[in-house]
């Protein structure tokens, strides 16, 4: 069968979901690939670096959508290239399941059966192929260094001869895979960081990436993380207020305050208040990952930057890992790649859509004129 990847659409989007390495591996598993002229050159992949990697280069999105059995992208498709799908037709790709209810008819109505990459269990064995918490980590890494780039200061302390530097103070608000990168990238910075998260469990691998965990005076625990597949809830008025309370103290101490707290299906916790922003020194800089969602911060706009009165930047984008676009691409292209080594039990190039296998069924949204989102909950193992 033949793979194809055409060119993003969305604006901006600098992302592929094929590189010439990613496009070798796939050959090796029996499939012809296919790209779309150009699709990887915001990215750094040229048409002749595909070429030399065995890949058909194709000049139009409609032929290349055309000649493909399996299309791989990074964003859900559009309306004209919901058009694209046809009868049989695979496609790979983040589609917003949830959010996207006229995608999902479309493709059911058209036979065509989606793999929707936002959906893969982030369970141990599927990790390979974890779109997710590849392209978060690239987010936390970039958060850092887009905060770096607005922050007029080292972030590392310094005795010289000119003078003693203090280190940068870095807040990361929320531990999960994006807090995590953002608290490697600082301390490896040289800066003095702190982490927060609702969820004590995370508190040693917080420690772990040399960052301190900031705990509260709150009687009750922390939230179970645990009972909720690792994922946040939402917190009792009690501990949002001992939360705030702590926010509150560290504010103006803080250089950089990196935000990412997300709870699934709900607009983000508003944390990081006007009060605290306006205790802040100016020259601080506020970067909040959470931006797409609503934001962490009050203040925070998307897509944009924003100063404020006095002297804050809080940085609102939501393309972090586009604007890293050779390694997000790498990173995805090789998560589509593994997904496609278990659709390939035979390497022989043909897919084997197996509904038995928990990581297919979980990320299968469409299946043979079948809407399968969601998926059955997981089985307990
Ligand atoms: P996420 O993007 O949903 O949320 C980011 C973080 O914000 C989470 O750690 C959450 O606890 C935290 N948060 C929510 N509300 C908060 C608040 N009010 N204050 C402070 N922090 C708040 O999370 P994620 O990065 O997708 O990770 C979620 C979980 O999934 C983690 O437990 C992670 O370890 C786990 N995970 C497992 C696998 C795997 O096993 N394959 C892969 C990736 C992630």
């Amino acid at each position: 069968l033949k793979i194809g990847t055409p060119k993003e659409t969305f604006p901006g989007e600098a992302r592929v979901a094929m590189t010439p390495d990613s496009a070798k591996q796939l050959q090796k598993l029996g499939y012809s690939c296919l790209i779309q002229s150009g699709a990887g050159a915001a990215a750094g992949f040229s048409d002749k670096a595909y070429e030399d990697a065995g890949v058909e280069v194709i000049k139009t999105a409609a032929s290349l959508w055309k000649k493909s059995d399996i299309v791989t992208k990074v964003r859900q498709p559009d309306e004209k290239e919901t058009r694209h799908l046809t009868k049989g037709k695979t496609l790979i790709s983040f589609f917003n399941p949830g959010g996207n209810e006229a995608g999902l008819e479309a493709a059911r109505a058209k036979g065509a059966n989606v793999i929707a990459m936002e959906m893969v269990p982030r369970i141990s064995r599927a990790q390979k192929m974890d779109a997710l918490s590849s392209m978060a980590n690239i987010a936390g890494y970039r958060a850092v260094i887009e905060a770096g780039n607005n922050f007029g200061r080292f972030f590392t302390g310094q005795i010289t001869a000119a003078g003693k530097v203090p280190p940068a103070k870095v807040l990361v608000v929320g531990a999960g895979v994006a807090g995590l990168a953002a608290i490697g990238t600082a301390t490896s910075l040289g800066a003095v960081t702190y982490a927060f998260d609702v969820r004590p469990e995370v508190a040693e691998q917080v420690e772990s990436m040399g960052a301190e965990f900031v705990y509260l005076d709150f009687e009750e625990e922390q939230q179970d993380g645990a009972a909720t597949g690792g994922y946040a809830s939402v917190s009792s008025p009690e501990f949002r207020e001992a939360q705030l309370a702590k926010f509150r103290q560290l504010a103006p101490e803080m250089d950089i305050v990196i935000t990412t707290a997300l709870i699934p299906n709900r607009p983000a916790p508003k944390l990081w208040l006007e009060d605290m922003i306006a205790a802040m020194k100016p020259g601080s800089v506020i970067v909040d990952l959470a931006a797409e969602r609503g934001g962490n911060a009050e203040g925070t706009v998307a897509d944009e930057k924003v100063v404020t009165a006095n002297g804050v930047t809080i940085v609102g984008y939501t393309d972090f890992p586009s604007r890293m676009a050779s390694q997000a691409s790498t990173l995805y292209a090789t998560n589509i790649r593994h997904m496609l080594t278990d659709l390939t039990p035979e390497k022989d190039g043909q897919v084997v859509h197996n509904m038995e296998d928990d990581v297919i069924r979980g990320a299968t949204v469409t299946y043979q004129g079948e809407i399968t989102f969601p998926p059955p909950p997981p089985k307990i193992q």
